[in-house]
């Protein structure tokens, strides 16, 4: 299509992701995301001001369970993949699969109710075939009626009906990353899955009624600022109500254990102070991922656009076996008050 860009045009939703709207072409995004220095720092703030006005100051908490490491799918970054021929040893050595009971995670979302900073619980797990619409849809209506919070599911790709049957048993939200915009690289790493198809679900959740959460992960071999740029103006097209993104890390045991991480601390700034600046009204997470980069990156997320954050409620025992990639750490709920000292702190700096 190629039209230029031009002054008037908010507003103006065109098919190509080149240009949009707002003025938030791929030359542009692309620019501000090598951004460095006293430009740098202008960005971030620009963006946490848009914070400040479309969010406020509070820090939305989600506390994420996740119950069950099994996996058939091969994805090729995840530390948690299926194994194959392609290569892995996932889980890693002396990691155990896990599967958690329907007891043991309710347990977790009533801990979550009690601590009480948390309306939400985030049930999360790789795609597994134990866990079918029935269990699941059972699960939902548990958690709903012991302890009132919001239910968000984050289990992978299924069909309409069942997401259909977990929202109508209450679950409201759902998260799924559409992980990149390059439909290529997306078949590339995602063995049993297209970007189109992931697209498609992404629909249908909106269709079902959920508020939707998606995003991306950066810094994937062969990435480029405009690569970044792309994935950025397709969270714009999707119109999503959470994003939550994420550098890649190298997992071992996966067959892109010896790849780069190839995100900076720097960059992840950028790209939070972005993804505010381009979806001002949307919840964005300071992700887990972040914290693997660099201790202490979600913090200054918190600082350049993003609103919410995830401590961890998986108990112990599994906690580590959920190993999407190294040095995960995790802010469990003794953590709970230094993570809203930290907060605070980080929104009156
Ligand atoms: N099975 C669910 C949940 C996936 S895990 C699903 O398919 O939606 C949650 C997120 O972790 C993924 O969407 C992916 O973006 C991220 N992730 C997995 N492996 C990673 C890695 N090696 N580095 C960075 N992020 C990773």
């Amino acid at each position: 299509m190629g039209s230029p860009e031009r002054p008037g045009a908010e507003g103006f939703r065109p098919r190509s992701p080149a240009v949009g709207a707002g003025g938030w072409t791929e030359d542009r995004v692309a620019e501000a995301l090598a951004s460095a220095g006293a430009e740098a720092e202008r960005l971030r703030a620009a963006a946490d001001a848009a914070r400040a006005e479309a969010k406020g100051d509070r820090v939305l908490l989600r506390g994420l369970v996740e119950f069950s490491n099994f996996c058939s799918n091969h994805c090729l970054y995840c530390g948690i993949r299926a194994r194959d021929a392609a290569g892995g040893t996932c889980p890693g050595p002396g990691v155990r699969r896990y599967r958690m009971t329907e007891d043991e995670i309710s347990a977790a979302a009533r801990e979550i109710r009690s601590e009480g900073s948390c309306d939400t619980v985030v049930l999360q797990s790789g795609v597994d075939a134990y866990w079918t619409e029935e269990r699941i849809a059972r699960l939902v209506r548990r958690v709903r009626e012991e302890t009132g919070l919001v239910v968000t599911l984050s289990v992978g790709t299924r069909e309409k009906r069942t997401l259909a049957a977990w929202r109508e048993a209450g679950a409201e939200r759902f998260l799924l990353r559409f992980e990149t915009s390059d439909a290529e690289l997306f078949a590339r790493i995602h063995p049993d899955e297209t970007l189109e198809r992931r697209a498609a679900c992404l629909r249908d959740l909106r269709e079902c009624g959920y508020e939707v959460g998606s995003g991306f992960m950066f810094g994937l071999p062969g990435w480029s600022f405009r690569s970044v740029a792309r994935d950025l103006l397709f969270t714009r097209e999707l119109e999503l109500d959470m994003i939550g993104c994420g550098p890649f890390i190298a997992a071992p045991g996966t067959p892109m254990a010896d790849e780069r991480d190839g995100a900076t601390p720097d960059l992840v700034c950028n790209v939070v102070a972005l993804l505010r600046l381009m979806n001002p009204r949307a919840n964005i997470p300071a992700a887990t991922a972040l914290d693997s980069l660099e201790e202490g990156l979600r913090d200054r997320a918190l600082r350049c656009g993003a609103n919410v954050f995830m401590p961890n409620f998986t108990p112990r025992a599994y906690r580590d076996a959920y190993n999407l990639y190294p040095k995960k750490t995790s802010v469990d709920d003794a953590g709970m008050r230094s993570v809203r000292e930290r907060v605070e702190k980080s929104r009156t700096a």
